[in-house]
């Protein structure tokens, strides 16, 4: 690779991997702090605000059952031997629509019948698993209970009930009553919820069982059956309050729980932790943007810059510093390529030695920055008698040398003459120097057979004789 692509390729790789590094720390450290924050402050706070509106939405039914409890209208009726079922049954569908309860239901003990706000419903009884809530709030000491059941007056569908004794003043069991609170509103909140933050909010029983969720049907129904879960379900399911984190289908997930005392229900508020890199990766993406924008422009420049000093440092190789003439090196390259294209169809390829006549004496006379001005004017003059075709160098000192191509002796003599008048009159040289500078000039052509040394020799050779016969002349070889 040339030293160019080296450097181009090197430059374009520190920027490319200073903005890499650059974004991805940047990336990270706000990932980290992206996934604090849901752990420390998002999680606990909506499991926070689920808490206290479960708690509220409980509140005010269990004060209404704490009512029917201690309702001497419903103590009168049992103890009157449960006369008028409809007395009973406006009763309880009064105290459902004003409350809006889902159900409000009275069991007497000595029937067992129950009776809710369509008239009785059933008869309670010690071997039907769905009446065991009767019997445990018979046998408790406290004087209610919440309980999570299905409902079966509404089609089984799951729902809290608030249970309340019912007593005689002397405390004597007389029955149950109480409320059933449809979780339909819980429901609303926990969607609510998944839908605004992306948490997945749902509830599950001390014994794993997934109770109340909002789509939350990529879990399994028990999370002991979760794999992701394994080491982390016991703890869950015990401790009053969790922080855990967890893999379910190849995602992590961030856990909170928290036991809800009042139903015996663990709340489970989680947030798959992928979830925050999606606005992180928004600057990423700009970052990215921005170091292709300034690659392209640093590579840009770079390549001018090189561009520019390969030229300033090719022209040194081959051009003549004060005359802006091609060098002896430059030249001898020019002449073999000339060679082969002459050799190829045989034509006459024709040399100029020309050399400036007693040029020490402007030197002398003038000061070497006059020679010089008088050296430029020449090669001025010289480069105007060029054809496109031909090279004109500087030899030596105060020696030009000139190749014309595809030209015979006779022409080579004819431009040779040409050139040599030319600077007799030549008014800029004449400025310079009042009394006019003359030049010799040796001619050699060579066809078929071409040979830099031998054709130079022979110029040489001829500008020798020019200068042994006067000077101011042209001679050939
Ligand atoms: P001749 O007619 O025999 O060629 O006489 P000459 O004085 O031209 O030849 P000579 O070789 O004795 O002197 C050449 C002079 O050219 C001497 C040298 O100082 C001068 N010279 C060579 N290169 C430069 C240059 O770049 N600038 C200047 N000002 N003078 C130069
Ligand atoms: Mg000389
Ligand atoms: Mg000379």
């Amino acid at each position: 690779m040339k030293f160019k692509q080296q450097m181009l390729v090197v430059v374009s790789l520190l920027i490319i991997v200073g903005f890499a590094v650059t974004a991805s720390v940047s990336f990270y450290l706000s990932r980290e702090s992206a996934v604090d924050m849901l752990v420390e402050h998002e999680l606990p706070l909506t499991s926070d605000n689920i808490y206290a509106e479960v708690q509220r939405d409980l509140i005010k039914p269990r004060t209404v059952s704490s009512f029917m409890g201690n309702d001497t209208f419903l103590k009168d009726w049992i103890l009157g031997g449960e006369q008028d079922i409809g007395a009973v049954t406006r009763y309880l569908r009064e105290v459902k629509q004003k409350y809006g309860a889902f159900t409000a239901f009275m069991v007497s003990d000595l029937t067992r019948n129950y009776y809710h706000a369509d008239g009785l419903l059933k008869q309670v009884s010690e071997e039907d698993l769905r009446d065991e809530w009767y019997f445990r709030v018979r046998q408790m000491r406290a004087d209610n209970e919440l309980n999570l059941d299905p409902d079966m007056a509404h089609g089984d569908e799951l729902t809290i009930f608030i249970n309340f004794k019912i007593r005689t003043s002397d405390g004597s069991f007389l029955g149950a009553t109480g409320l059933g609170l449809n979780l339909a509103s819980i429901k609303g909140i926990l969607s609510d919820y998944r839908d605004r933050y992306g948490n997945n909010v749902y509830f599950v029983t001390p014994k794993g069982e997934l109770l109340l969720h909002d789509r939350a049907g990529a879990l399994s129904k028990n999370l002991h059956q979760e794999p992701g879960m394994a080491g982390i379900v016991e703890k869950l399911l015990t401790q009053e309050e969790g922080r855990f984190s967890y893999m379910r289908d190849g995602k992590t997930y961030l856990l909170n729980t928290r036991h809800i005392e009042e139903l015996d229900l663990i709340l489970c508020v989680e947030a798959e932790e992928g979830l925050v890199d999606k606005p992180l990766l928004t600057p990423v993406y700009v970052t990215l943007l921005v170091c292709f924008i300034v690659t392209g422009i640093v590579l840009l420049l770079l390549v001018k810059a090189l561009n520019f000093y390969q030229g300033e440092l090719e022209s040194v190789a081959w051009q003549d510093p004060l005359t802006g003439l091609l060098n002896r090196r430059a030249f001898t390259e020019r002449y073999e390529r000339l060679k082969r294209s002459h050799s190829r169809k045989g034509r006459p390829l024709s040399l100029l030695m020309v050399d400036i006549d007693y040029f020490k004496l402007v030197n002398d006379q003038g000061g070497h920055a006059l020679g010089d001005k008088v050296l430029q004017a020449i090669s001025q003059l010289l480069s105007r008698n060029l054809r496109s075709e031909d090279y004109l160098g500087r030899w030596g000192g105060e020696e030009f040398i000139l190749l014309l191509s595809e030209t015979t002796h006779n022409e080579a003599t004819e431009i040779a003459e040409r050139i040599r008048k030319e600077l007799e009159l030549d008014a800029p040289v004449k400025e310079l120097y009042a009394q006019g500078v003359t030049l010799s000039v040796g001619v050699a052509t060579q066809q078929e057979v071409y040979d830099l040394d031998v054709h130079i020799k022979a110029a040489d050779r001829a500008l020798y004789n020019a200068k042994k016969e006067g000077r101011n002349c042209v001679r050939s070889a």
